[in-house]
Formats: C-alpha cells, sequence, structure tokens
C-alpha cells in the first residue's frame, strides 16, 4: 500500500494524507500501549479503485523498539 500499490486490486491509485484522522464517536483512534507507555496515530491511505483503506504508523522511529517490548511478537513465529 504504502508503495503505491493497492494490495487488494493492484491499483496505482492509491493516497494518503498524514493530517486526515482516523476517529470514533469517541475521538481520534489510536494505538494505546500503556504498558510500554507508547501511543500511535496512523495515519490512513486509500486506494481510490477500490476503497481499500491501511493504516500506517507515520513516524517508524516510534515503533523501531518494538522487538523489545512487552507483549509484542513477531508474526508468524513460534505457533
Ligand atoms: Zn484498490
Amino acid at each position: 500500500m504504502k508503495n503505491g500499490r493497492c494490495p487488494m486490486c493492484n491499483s496505482s491509485e492509491v493516497y494518503f494524507n498524514p493530517e486526515a484522522e482516523f476517529r470514533n464517536s469517541g475521538g481520534v483512534l489510536e494505538l494505546d500501549d500503556t504498558k510500554n507507555g507508547m501511543m500511535i496515530y496512523p495515519i490512513p491511505y486509500v486506494c481510490r479503485e477500490c476503497g481499500f483503506v491501511a493504516m500506517y504508523v507515520e513516524e517508524l522511529e516510534e515503533i523501531r523498539d518494538l522487538p523489545k517490548m512487552k507483549g509484542w511478537k513477531r508474526a508468524g513465529e513460534g505457533f
């Protein structure tokens, strides 16, 4: 998605907007990891062709230490 290609329909009509926020009725959608004191606000990538929406962390620096943080497991390993 981030490379400009939609994973659902393979279109290149993918747009993103760091200023736009995911919201629910209570406010901005956030990933709140209290054990590690981490708070992430994902930004939207939208495919204009099929309507698929993906979430991305804007600052990759914020998730750099994920392998060392409590509770985070690498997908596809150990199950
Ligand atoms: Zn698409």
